[in-house]
C-alpha cells in the first residue's frame, strides 16, 4: 500500500505526454522553497492509502487519452521514502504497457532504489545544488546520495532528465550553475534539463500549517534571469527548457 497525498489525472508537466501523476506522502528533505510542505511528513492523516491495483485501475481508465508517450509518474513528497510500494507500482504499470516515470530528489540510494529505477522508463532527478554545503543549507541534507543516484542511472544507460530549481540568492550563482553543468555534461543518458523558476505559490500553505515561510522576502526570478541560466546550460546540454 502507498500513502498518497494527491493524484493529478491529466498531468502535462511531469514527464512526456499526458500522465497520471501520483504524489506520494513524505519526504526526507526540507527544502526552503518547498511549495508542498503538507507532503513532507511521512504521516499525514489526510494521506490516502492506495494499493497498486487501485492506481493501475485509474491508469486503465485513462489509457485512451494518454497516447503513445503518456503514462504514470510517481512524484511527491519523495517516492524513495516508500521505495518498495513505488517499485511494485511501477513494475505493475510497466507490465500493463504504460510508460513509467519517477520524479525524485535522490535523497536515498541503495539496492532497493536501484530496483525502483529498474522499473522507471524515465528518472527525473532534482539536483538542487552542486555544492554540498549549499545543498545542506537549502534542503537540510547532503547531495551525496543525489549524485550517486545520477551516476547509477548513467551507468544503467537509461533515460534521465535533470531538474534545477532556480532560486534567487540560493541557486543562481553562475559559477555554481557552471559547476553543475560540468558535472553532468558528459552523461550520455541526460535527455533533457529543466530549469524550474522558484515561485511563492506554496506560501499560503505554510500559513495554514502555522509555520513561518522560510524564504520570506525572496522573489521569483525575473524571466531574463531564467533565460540567462538556460543559456548557460545550453552550452552543455542539447535540450534545455
Ligand atoms: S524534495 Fe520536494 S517535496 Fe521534498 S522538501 Fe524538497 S521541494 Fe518539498
Amino acid at each position: 500500500m502507498l500513502k498518497v497525498h494527491s493524484i493529478e489525472t491529466f498531468g502535462t508537466h511531469d514527464g512526456p505526454g499526458i500522465r497520471l501523476v501520483v504524489f506520494v506522502q513524505g519526504c526526507q528533505f526540507r527544502c526552503l522553497y518547498c511549495h508542498n510542505p503538507d507532503t513532507q511528513l511521512a504521516d499525514n492523516p489526510r494521506a490516502k492509502l492506495m494499493s497498486t491495483q487501485d492506481i493501475v485501475a485509474l491508469l486503465e481508465r485513462q489509457r485512451g487519452y494518454m497516447g503513445s508517450n503518456g503514462g504514470l509518474t510517481v512524484s511527491g513528497g519523495e517516492p524513495s521514502l516508500q521505495v518498495d510500494g513505488v517499485t511494485e507500482l511501477l513494475a505493475a504499470a510497466q507490465a500493463a504497457g504504460f510508460h513509467t516515470a519517477v520524479d525524485t530528489n535522490g535523497a536515498f540510494f541503495d539496492d532497493r532504489v536501484k530496483q525502483l529505477y529498474h522499473h522507471a522508463d524515465l528518472v527525473m532527478l532534482d539536483v538542487k545544488h552542486i555544492d554540498d554545503d549549499w545543498h545542506r543549507r537549502l534542503t537540510g541534507k547532503s547531495n551525496e546520495s543525489v549524485l550517486q543516484c545520477a551516476q547509477f542511472r548513467e551507468e544503467s544507460g537509461c533515460p534521465l532528465w535533470l531538474r534545477y530549481v532556480l532560486v534567487p540568492g540560493w541557486t543562481d550563482q553562475p559559477e555554481m550553475i557552471q559547476r553543475w553543468a560540468e558535472h553532468f555534461c558528459r552523461y550520455q543518458t541526460v535527455e533533457k534539463v529543466e530549469v524550474l523558476p522558484y515561485h511563492t505559490i506554496g506560501k499560503k500553505k505554510y500559513i495554514a500549517l502555522g509555520k513561518k515561510y522560510p524564504l520570506e522576502g525572496v522573489e521569483p526570478p525575473q524571466p531574463e534571469a531564467v533565460n540567462d541560466v538556460r543559456l548557460i546550460l545550453s552550452r552543455y546540454f542539447a535540450s534545455v527548457s
